[in-house]
């Protein structure tokens, strides 16, 4: 496959280019170029024959917009991208009081199978490249320039566990704070697992500190089971140990996320057994009211649940809140646009 330079260091583009005779000063400039989103084309620097070698060598931006879909309630935008080899993936772009955030793909679907998700009714067609991830931000920085915007802020909460995945996104997240690069601050990145313990532990000691999301989604193993096959592998509890040593080395609280399921997790017993697991930990609860999936028969809450159980976790004194809503005139489920557009594809 050819080379994407976008996914180098300086120092490793360097040593890429030093066979074509190039000055090392070039690899600087093409850094800065390529981590600006832009093409060989249009590196205005550098002399013409360079760009057209480097175009018939190397891939400079491996990822394009494909959709857009904005909602008029909030400015939400959902992005679907290409990828080179036709495969496609989601990002969602969200405007908040802080800053923009991106939530981005780190697979192409993802083969964990979360009862609840449709990015996983595919299973796992292949890992992204640190390439295709730097990729989702240069095209939604792109995007946003034309509203003198910038992305301040990433989750990496699209399709695909970023821990299965392991290698290229830590090629990411070393690339995407660049200080030469985008230089977005690692304490403005999220990394959300479905909760794998030997590679929560070894991200723990890579020493960045991003913030560690768990999908949680139950009080009990029983129930998480049923919602997760990962939980059949690994408990609650050996799961919540990993978080703890991460929580311990990186001095981040964790955050864990919880979908309200109605008759499934969202009694007021749930939220009284939820608050009994994660006592003395330093962490925080996100709700997420879950929209309703009719073929896994699982169904939403009413607002009087989500409140209910809200109240019930910040009296037991754990930090809780609800997930606000964005875009909900535009997207559904993570993952519903991608199956949206495989469909079109195939009819
Ligand atoms: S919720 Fe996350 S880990 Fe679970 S299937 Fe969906 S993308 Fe994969």
């Amino acid at each position: 496959m050819t080379t994407e330079l976008l996914g180098l260091t300086p120092e490793e583009l360097q040593t890429e280019l030093s066979p074509l005779g190039e000055k090392p000063f070039r690899a600087k400039q093409i850094f800065s170029w390529l981590q600006r989103g832009m093409r060989f084309s249009e590196m205005s620097n550098l002399p013409l024959a360079l760009r057209e070698k480097l175009a018939s060598l190397y891939v400079d931006q491996p990822v394009e917009i494909l959709e857009r879909h904005v909602s008029q309630m909030d400015g939400t935008v959902k992005l679907l991208y290409a990828l080179r080899d036709q495969n496609c993936v989601e990002g969602v772009v969200m405007r908040y009081h802080y800053g923009v955030t991106l939530c981005l793909s780190t697979q192409v679907g993802c083969a964990m199978g979360c009862a609840f998700c449709a990015s996983t009714l595919d299973g796992c067609v292949r890992s992204l490249t640190a390439a295709e991830m730097l990729g989702q931000v240069m095209c939604a920085d792109r995007m946003l320039a034309e509203s003198g915007e910038r992305v301040s802020h990433i989750v990496l909460m699209g399709s695909g566990e970023p821990l299965q995945n392991y290698d290229n996104v830590v090629r990411f997240l070393r690339l995407v704070s660049h200080p030469e690069g985008k230089n977005i601050g690692l304490r403005h990145i999220s990394l959300s697992t479905c909760g794998l313990p030997a590679q929560i532990r070894r991200l723990a000691d890579e020493g960045l500190p991003v913030t560690l999301s768990l999908s949680l989604h139950a009080p009990n193993d029983r129930i998480r089971q049923r919602l997760m096959p990962v939980a059949k592998r690994y408990t609650i509890e050996e799961t919540l140990d990993a978080c703890r040593y991460y929580l311990k080395k990186i001095g981040r609280r964790i955050i864990l996320e919880y979908a309200l399921i109605d008759k499934v997790n969202a009694d007021q017993a749930h939220a009284l057994e939820l608050a009994r697991l994660l006592r003395g930990m330093q962490c925080h609860v996100n709700l997420i009211p879950l929209n309703t999936v009719r073929e896994r028969n699982l169904f939403g809450v009413t607002e009087g649940q989500v409140t209910s159980f809200l109240n019930t976790l910040t009296a037991q004194h754990i930090s809780a809140t609800r997930r606000r809503e964005m875009g909900d005139d535009i997207q559904g489920a993570c993952g519903q646009l991608r199956q949206k557009h495989l469909k079109e594809q195939t009819t």
